[in-house]
């Protein structure tokens, strides 16, 4: 056997690995609750269940490679061209795909920091050098200084909104003002993974946004709200040029036949999609005013989760969850980010914060 190893690029090259949220231990007579993904804590909306049983019945077939129906249904929902609408494996592979399509070696990437653990990861795959511009004291996009923080060598801004891990968001005016000073030929991607748990009028819908805006993209996915997570499904809607570079960047029969006709069925599902949201938001405001009134300082969340900086406490904070049989995600030394969940998982963890609040 040859002693050499295969050439790897070297931008691989201490790259983290993705670390997915921690399922529940299960203890005996402990519920166990994971509040670690951002997941939506439901069974699959009414429809979909059946619509996947029955794409089941022909997966010796390769998928719709076009993705045709779903994308015909998503056009007419955003009242959009079809061109515009470009599907991909979950909006992490979409965005992907975007970097694949605007940037390599010698050029740079934008975004804010702390936000989605998947940017620096997909930047440094693509070669591009990571410009991580710190969130504001108030764990917000500091748009001002992102907008400084472009080259001539950036080529893609993410815009995460609301922003992942901290829930907090940009309003219409500041955003339409950081995307008038950002040069047209830099694409912005306004990542609304969490833009169906969006209360506040004041958040712009990137869909609006981008109709004048041919360098603006718009990413959304069927993991969060729609609760399709496993089936690896999300879109962009953006103007031609960058849909077609979406299109050819593609995995060929990336997205399956399953995950196709489940977001079809779950857009049908409307109804009882708005419910659930409805409840989960009013799930939201319990747990953010019941940490508040327990003394945490909470930044304010339009998305299904919430953020607590617990700095050097955040490790032994996760750990006290995990006893009481919930999972949070931790960021060591910074934080931890808890998902909205059921009732129960929601009161368990309340409970479980205020007992360690007394005991810091
Ligand atoms: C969860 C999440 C996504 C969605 O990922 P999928 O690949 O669609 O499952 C995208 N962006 C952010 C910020 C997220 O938190």
């Amino acid at each position: 056997m040859s002693p050499e190893t295969p050439k790897l690029r070297a931008e691989l090259d201490g790259i983290p690995t993705y670390k997915p949220g921690r399922p529940p231990a299960a203890a005996e007579g402990v519920p166990a609750f994971k509040l670690s993904s951002n997941e939506n804590p439901y069974p699959p909306l009414p429809g979909v269940l059946e619509a996947t049983a029955a794409a089941a019945a022909s997966f010796n077939r390769y998928p719709d490679l076009a993705c045709s129906a779903l994308t015909g249904e998503l056009a007419a929902r955003f009242g959009v061209p079809a061109e515009h609408v470009a599907t991909g494996t979950g909006s992490v592979g979409v965005a992907q795909q975007l970097l694949q399509a605007t940037s390599g070696p010698g050029d740079e990437v934008v975004y804010a920091w702390r936000s989605f653990e998947a940017y620096p990861i997909i930047t440094r795959i693509s070669g591009a050098r990571p410009v991580q511009v710190p969130l504001d004291a108030a764990e917000r996009h500091d748009l001002d200084a992102m907008a400084d923080a472009v080259t001539d060598r950036t080529r893609l801004i993410f815009v995460c909104n609301p922003n992942n891990p901290t829930g907090t968001v940009v309003r219409r005016a500041e955003l339409e003002r950081f995307l008038d000073r950002v040069p047209g030929d830099v694409l912005v991607v306004l990542d609304e993974a969490y833009r169906e748990f969006i209360t506040d009028p004041d958040v712009p819908d990137g869909t609006d946004l981008y109709r004048e805006r041919p360098n603006v993209a718009v990413l959304r996915t069927f993991s969060k709200a729609y609760g399709l997570a496993g089936l690896r499904i999300g879109f962009a809607i953006a103007h031609q040029p960058v849909a077609e570079a979406l299109r050819k960047t593609a995995v060929p029969f990336g997205v399956s036949q399953l995950a196709q006709d489940a977001a079809v069925a779950s857009l049908r599902a409307e109804p009882a999609l708005l419910e659930r949201v409805a409840g989960l938001v009013a799930e939201r405001t319990r747990v953010f005013e019941g940490l508040t009134a327990q003394g945490w300082t909470v930044p304010e969340t339009q998305a299904n989760f919430v953020w607590l900086r617990l700095g050097e406490h955040t490790d032994a904070f996760a750990a006290a969850c995990e006893r009481a049989g919930t999972t949070v995600r931790p960021f060591a030394g910074e934080g931890v980010r808890i998902t909205v969940g059921e009732t129960a998982a929601n009161d368990l963890l309340l409970r479980t914060a205020e007992a360690f609040r007394k005991e810091l």
